[in-house]
């Protein structure tokens, strides 16, 4: 069994603010060991499961996208990191994988009561919605997943990414390792208790594997994607296949979900070029 492992950070057990995710924050390398640790955990109940090759993608944008701590890390897995990448958080997936999961996620941009919830760019991206749907990071790398016919078997991360997961792949097992009380404070459990945790909806995921199905859409894929400011919709609208709805949303049309993810890409890194002017003219 080939296992993808996609893994950010702000779902992590323990982690809870700045301090924590961004690469000059005072707690980063103890979140990078937290974030090790638990990934730790899936990969050794993994290959007691029978998983024969996990890949390990460093999903979170410090430093950028090396949090986990290769030395550390269970030697049977592989560690994709650093940017830029085609697939993003899912580099390094192909149709060869038997499942994938999802660990340390977070809830979507304007979840109540979530740790630090944002869709993929927190400064950039109001809102994206994939085919009428609204979705996160869970929602957009199910999909896409689904796409080369991987299922996500599993889901670690606060209460509320969790959610997001059963809401959108049926009998997906899960592991809750922190409760949010709101944006940067929560309950967590213990490393080690969220440790076994995990050991165990890994168990149970890859026991119940054929019962959990990919997530695939079918036909044309439109995206809407609400930026945060008029200036990153006028950016956004100059990529060809883009197109402008109102003040601050565009829309593109993809054949598939693994196309639609390379214009979404496209579409928050030129909208990040207004970041900087936003800052100078709306700080009040
Ligand atoms: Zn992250």
């Amino acid at each position: 069994m080939k296992l993808f492992i996609s893994v950010d950070m702000e779902g992590i057990g323990g982690v809870i603010n700045y301090e924590h995710t961004c690469e000059k924050g005072m707690e980063h390398e103890h979140a990078r060991r937290l974030m090790t640790g638990e990934v730790n955990a899936a990969i050794e109940t993994a290959l007691e499961m029978g998983a024969t090759e996990v890949v390990v993608s460093d999903s979170h944008y410090a430093i950028p996208n090396q949090n986990i701590i290769i030395e550390e890390l269970n030697p049977a897995a592989y560690l994709i990191n650093g940017t830029p990448r085609p697939l993003s958080q899912l580099q390094g997936v192909d149709e060869s994988f038997d499942a994938a999961f999802l660990m340390g996620y977070h809830a979507r941009e304007g979840t109540r009561y979530a740790i630090m919830p944002h869709s993929y760019h927190g400064k950039v991206v109001r809102e994206l919605n994939v085919n009428g749907v609204v979705v996160g990071e869970t929602g957009i790398n199910t999909y896409v997943l689904g796409d080369y016919g991987v299922p996500v078997i599993l889901v670690s991360g606060d209460a509320e990414a969790v959610k997001e997961a059963e809401q959108l792949v049926p009998n997906v097992e899960t592991a809750v390792v922190k409760w949010p009380i709101g944006a940067y404070s929560a309950k967590s459990l213990h490393p080690t208790k969220a440790r076994e945790i995990i050991r165990e909806a890994v168990k149970m995921a890859i026991t119940k594997k054929d019962q959990i199905k990919p997530v695939k859409l079918k036909g044309p894929v439109t995206v809407e994607v609400k930026l945060k400011s008029t200036g990153m919709a006028d950016v956004a609208e100059l990529i060809p296949t883009v197109e402008r709805i109102d003040g601050v949303t565009v829309r593109f049309v993809s054949d598939n979900m693994v196309r639609a993810y390379r214009t979404f890409q496209a579409v928050v890194l030129i909208s990040s070029e207004d970041l900087q002017k936003d800052e100078v003219f709306q700080r009040q």
